[in-house]
């Protein structure tokens, strides 16, 4: 099958997390048909309100050297005033126009394709494919949980091409090698109501909220890793539950997020968030959505190169700029490295992949599979 009929079936199913609608049997019955071995598998949540399907394959049993694939057919919801109807996959001035075209059933279908040329050969080695029906939402019963069944199952490879979106300008100018970490803070500020003209009557908890805010936004982040961009403190929140204009809330919370690289742990981060609200009167709970994390296996960033370079004469740098990926579960059992189509689009309306892109795609995988197991 070709790519692009590949990825337009793909851009036919309505997966928006948590729904499949076929998506994941696609993939499934296409790997079938090259003689892959293939696990469905859904996984629900304790209390079964969510259920995810997800797919496992294999080809190969030789022990020598195993690559994973790890990629998801679930989508963000499209949202309205498409220029066309956004699953169904219409093609126009070169472009493939659909939810998912970038992010990610284009590479998802680029590797599968790929595949399909690659085993025509004999090669000494196995290929797996990971592909979850949630990566978009909270991973749980998608990524995570499909992580720990192929722990479980001792089927981890050896080393894992993720292929969401990770070049800028043109296919292949940017191979990712990891990403700062996220962590989200909620922040309750507590004081004591009154009206907005005695201020010895009352204490202001926004007042103080904004003080810790804006000590946190200005705070001297150290920069000494330079692997990962510096690091920063959003406030994504400020929020009192008062529409008065003339009394002070006596409660008020803020939500903050910080992306943060190779100078702090989740840990320490934490401390320096307690250590500075000392002087306020507040309540602090983190959740953290994953540490930073970098791919340091030298031969894979070269072969990727190569490979890219092979095909399109394009040089590509290494990146561990934008959002964390799947990639912060898989770090701790195998390598990693990603590489996808241009991310301008991803997450936008009228989400478009260049039908050019895609069959380059195909090829730079095709190269690099064709390295990997030399
Ligand atoms: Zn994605």
């Amino acid at each position: 099958m070709d790519v692009i009929s590949l990825c337009s079936d793909l851009i036919r199913c309505k997966s928006v997390t948590p729904i499949d609608d076929g998506a994941i049997e696609c993939v499934s019955s296409f790997l079938k048909s090259l003689g892959f071995e293939t696990t469905v598998l859904t996984f629900s949540s304790p209390d079964g309100s969510n259920s995810i399907k997800n797919l496992f394959a294999k080809y190969g049993s030789s022990k020598r050297k195993t690559l994973g694939f790890l990629g998801h057919t679930d989508v963000v919801p499209p949202g309205n005033d498409w220029e066309t109807d956004p699953f169904a996959a219409l093609q126009k001035n070169g472009f493939l126009i659909g939810r998912g075209a970038v992010d990610m059933k284009g590479s998802v279908s680029a590797f599968c394709c790929a595949v399909q040329q690659f085993i025509r050969q004999k090669f000494d080695g196995t290929i797996e494919f990971f592909i979850t029906g949630d990566e978009e939402v909270g991973s749980y019963e998608g990524t995570r949980s499909l992580i720990k069944w192929v722990c479980e199952n001792a089927y981890m490879p050896d080393d894992c091409l993720i292929g969401e979106p990770s070049s800028q300008k043109n296919l292949g100018d940017v191979i990712s090698l990891g990403h700062r970490g996220s962590m989200n803070v909620m922040v309750k500020s507590y004081g004591k109501q009154g009206h907005s003209a005695y201020p010895e009557n009352y204490k202001n908890s926004l007042s103080d909220l904004c003080r810790y805010v804006a000590k946190m936004v200005n705070y001297a982040w150290k920069h000494e890793d330079k692997r990962f961009p510096s690091t920063n403190l959003e406030p994504t929140l400020l929020f009192a539950s008062n529409y008065a204009v003339n009394v002070v809330p006596d409660e008020s919370s803020a939500n903050l997020n910080i992306r943060f690289g190779g100078d702090y742990s989740a840990d320490s981060l934490k401390q320096i968030l307690l250590d500075e609200a000392k002087e306020f009167e507040l309540s602090l709970e983190f959740f953290l959505s994953g540490e930073p994390y970098y791919c340091n296996d030298e031969n894979l960033k070269r072969i990727l190169s190569a490979a890219i370079k092979e095909t399109s004469a394009i040089d590509p740098v290494f990146s561990t700029a934008g959002g964390t990926s799947d990639g912060r579960y898989m770090i701790r059992y195998c390598n990693i490295i990603e590489f996808g189509l241009l991310d301008a689009a991803m997450h936008q309306k009228n989400e478009r992949v260049k039908i050019s892109d895609l069959r380059k795609l195909e090829e730079i995988y095709l190269a690099f599979l064709q390295k990997y197991f030399a």
